[in-house]
């Protein structure tokens, strides 16, 4: 018989898991004003809250860390950083971050000003935050279909490049910032772009005379993608497929935690010096001298090792394959999910799961509850509680995509693991007419709110 994949790596330290009871959890999650962010770790059995920052890291990362140098200037730890992101990018100039949003501040810090224009495919929340707390707006070109949860279009995270080229249209090149693409679309639900869309939204952008940037976080997973659905791209390497997506873009920023495989980092990466000086600037007033950024050289270290391990193929088939194995479970049981699967979560509608709960009552963060109640499962709502109020009228935002993401961190779980959770999710979808009424807003900050929310049940 043909041998099936195994995971790429085997288990050499474990973290034991404390079991909680159902009438523990009850009570915790109670203290926790019904925000899953506000649990403690031990309260939680599987934690599928994010996978950012909360991957394993493997024994050639922690021994790169022993070789750290933790130089304030010129620490080899930056060069042997710089290498491997100009190897694997294209990008000559690059400056060390704390995390992504910190490469996000130091970026829109120079680009981005009061009453500019951002266009995008769906933009991260913490982008969209960085965009609107600068009184500039973030505008949605994603494709239709990524509203769509039972599409099965494979690029679901596109541009919509009719969209854009509206949007570049209508306003002067001075008022947009950039075009921003993010790789893959995390909000669309971990959806892959294309190749093809990655370069016609470069074009574009350029033919208007504008800056194009990704937001790389999960750029090798969208490699993978590309290779598996894209013609041309069977045979390619994923470092050769991430070289191409980088070749047509002006700029990166990226949140290390996600495919690089550290615990903590990021940084933004640039083809012209003239983009990069003027973020020099800004690097040094917030994250650090330009060859650490709020970085350790040990951890410059590890995630250099970092992006090389999360761009080897075998590695990227157990994850990707990790995550469509959740998903399978869950379909056999006839959990409403979002299709297809993305690249490191799965993704469950909540406005299928619960119909009965009008969106005024945040179906998906009720879902989210309900699965921590049954098993210990956290996941994260990606709903009208993220998507915030709109920043001129205060309005809820209420998206196409009401949803519960429950993401796998990076060589962290077993497939047994994926199995419990599939069934938490099971028996929540059985008894699912017996969850009556939804949540309310006690508390609220005036932006992001959904990390910091307290709620109340109705
Ligand atoms: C996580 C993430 C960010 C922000 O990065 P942090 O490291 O969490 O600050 C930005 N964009 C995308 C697409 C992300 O997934």
């Amino acid at each position: 018989m043909e041998l099936p994949l195994t995971e790429p790596f085997k288990t050499k330290m474990v973290e034991n898991i404390y079991r909680s009871t159902g009438s523990e959890r009850e009570m915790w999650i109670k203290e926790a004003s019904l925000n899953l962010f506000n649990l403690r770790s031990e309260q939680v059995i599987i934690d599928l809250l994010t996978d950012s920052g909360t991957g394993a890291m493997s024994d050639k990362q922690w021994s790169a860390m022993m070789l750290g140098d933790e130089s304030y200037a010129g620490a080899s730890s930056f060069y042997k950083l710089k290498d491997a992101i100009k190897d694997l990018t294209g990008f000559n100039y690059f400056l060390p971050a704390h995390q992504g949003r910190a490469a996000e501040n130091v970026l829109f810090s120079v680009l981005v000003k009061e009453g500019d224009i951002v266009p995008g495919n769906s933009h991260f929340d913490t982008t969209k935050g960085h965009i609107e707390f600068r009184k500039a707006q973030a505008v949605d070109c994603t494709i239709d279909e990524a509203g769509d949860t039972t599409s099965g279009h494979l690029f679901k995270g596109n541009v919509d490049l009719e969209k854009l080229e509206q949007v570049l249209k209508a306003n002067p090149a001075e008022k947009i910032s950039c075009v921003i693409v993010t790789v893959t679309n995390n909000t669309a639900g971990g959806q892959p772009v294309s190749m093809s869309n990655i370069r016609e939204a470069g074009k574009l952008s350029h033919k208007y005379g504008v800056k194009f940037i990704i937001d790389a976080a999960r750029f090798a997973e969208n490699a993978y993608f590309i290779r598996m659905r894209e013609d041309g791209y069977a045979e390619k390497e994923i470092r050769d497929i991430a070289r191409e997506m980088f070749s047509y873009a002006d700029g990166m920023t990226m949140s290390s935690k996600k495919d690089a495989i550290v615990n903590m980092g990021g940084f933004t990466a640039f083809r012209e010096e003239g983009l990069y000086q003027l973020a020099s600037t800004f690097n040094i007033i917030y994250e650090g001298f330009l060859t650490y950024g709020g970085m350790s050289g040990r951890d410059m270290n590890a995630l250099a090792q970092g992006l090389y391990e999360g761009t080897e193929l075998p590695y990227l088939e157990s994850r990707i394959n990790q995550v469509a194995y959740l998903g399978s479970k869950m379909k056999e049981y006839g959990i409403p999910l979002l299709e297809p699967y993305g690249g490191h979560a799965i993704f469950i509608d909540a406005k299928k799961f619960l119909p009965h709960i009008p969106k005024e009552e945040f179906p998906a963060q009720t879902l989210a509850i309900e699965l921590y109640l049954e098993g210990g499962v956290r996941g994260v709502e990606i709903g009208a509680l993220m998507a915030d109020r709109d920043p001129v009228t205060r309005q809820n935002r209420y998206p196409d995509l009401e949803m519960v993401r429950l993401a796998l961190p990076r060589r962290v779980y077993s497939n047994n693991h994926m199995d419990y959770v599939a069934a938490v999710v099971r028996n929540v979808f059985d008894r699912r007419n017996m969850v009556k009424r939804g949540v309310q807003i006690e508390w609220e900050a005036p932006i992001m709110r959904h990390f910091t929310v307290k709620l109340n049940r109705f």
